[in-house]
């Protein structure tokens, strides 16, 4: 898909750098737009900036969340992924969810399965990692150990993982800024939606598409006068009623996943009817 859209994006005109790292802003002191400069000292001026960088960044200029205290930017949640082979299909992506995380199971190309779960690092400290380090090389065997949940050993039983487990640290689910200094925040760099929800890429394609239709319609009023304050104003609103209940109805089920394992029983007798609702409650609304 990156692909697409870089290609895509190429046709309509605009101007695409590949491989370059932005290293530093600047605000031009007038006021005016922004210097930007990349690790190849390179410098282009812009008028606005919209930032898509993840939601570990780090830019001179800016405050970042790859610098400064580290445990302020530290959260409880480790994601961990592996493609397996052998897995039987089914016409589903399904999720497991167990004391202290989840695993998705989703079908991706070449007959492989995906695997990826999010834990508590509480699982990790309680000493449920058998053999350290090296027990997460065999994912499979990993999960047996920490989510003791008979229906995903199932699915993995006899399955062959085909790719190294990688991992990502810290996690933190939450709502972001949608501004920072004069700067649009848009996808992961705005905010992490948990994983379980499944969207959080068409939640950083939607984010874009607002941010750049924030600052067209600036561009295009600007004649008319006002504040490029107003733009982000105006952009953080229309964020906050497009994602904002995602984030909320979320944070509710994620407490769900370290409950004990009656509410959890009990929450996932009441899936088949509020399962659609929890769904489209953490959608994305144009606003
Ligand atoms: C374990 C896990 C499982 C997930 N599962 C799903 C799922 O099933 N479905 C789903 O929709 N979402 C899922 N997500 C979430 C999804 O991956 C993100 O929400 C999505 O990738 C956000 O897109 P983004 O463009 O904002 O950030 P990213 O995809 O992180 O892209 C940011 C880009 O910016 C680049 N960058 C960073 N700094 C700079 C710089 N200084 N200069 C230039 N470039 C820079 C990075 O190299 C990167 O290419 C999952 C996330 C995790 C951690």
């Amino acid at each position: 898909m990156d692909e697409a859209l870089w290609r895509s994006d190429k046709q309509f005109g605009v101007e695409m750098i590949e491989g370059n790292t932005v290293r530093q802003v600047r605000r031009l002191a007038d006021g005016s737009g922004w210097e930007v400069e990349d690790d190849r000292q390179e410098v282009r001026h812009a008028r606005f900036l919209i930032l898509a960088c993840g939601r570990w960044w780090r830019i001179d200029g800016l405050r970042s969340p790859g610098r400064g205290e580290p445990r302020a930017n530290y959260g409880p949640w480790v994601g961990v992924k592996a493609h397996f082979r052998g897995v039987s299909e089914r016409d589903a992506i399904e999720m497991y969810f167990f004391q202290g995380g989840y695993c998705g199971l989703a079908p991706v190309e070449g007959g492989r399965y995906n695997a990826c779960c999010l834990v508590h690092r509480s699982l990790l400290q309680a000493g449920h990692l058998n053999g350290g380090a090296k027990a997460f090389t065999d994912l499979a065997r990993w999960l047996r150990v920490v989510a003791q949940h008979p229906a995903l050993e199932a699915r993995l039983r006899g399955a062959q993982q085909v790719s190294p487990t990688l991992a990502t640290a810290p996690l933190r689910p939450a709502r972001g800024p949608a501004g920072r200094e004069g700067v649009l925040l848009a996808g992961d760099a705005a905010g992490f939606l948990d994983p379980f929800t499944g969207d959080g890429i068409s939640m950083a394609l939607h984010a874009g598409r607002l941010a750049a239709s924030v600052v067209a319609d600036r561009a295009v009023a600007e004649g008319l006068g006002g504040s490029p304050a107003d733009v982000t104003r105006r952009y953080a609103c229309l964020l906050s009623r497009a994602a904002g209940r995602s984030y909320t109805v979320a944070a509710l089920i994620r407490t769900l996943v370290r409950a004990p394992s009656e509410v959890q029983d009990l929450a996932a007798k009441m899936v088949p009817w509020l399962g659609t609702h929890l769904l489209h409650a953490t959608r994305w609304r144009d606003p």
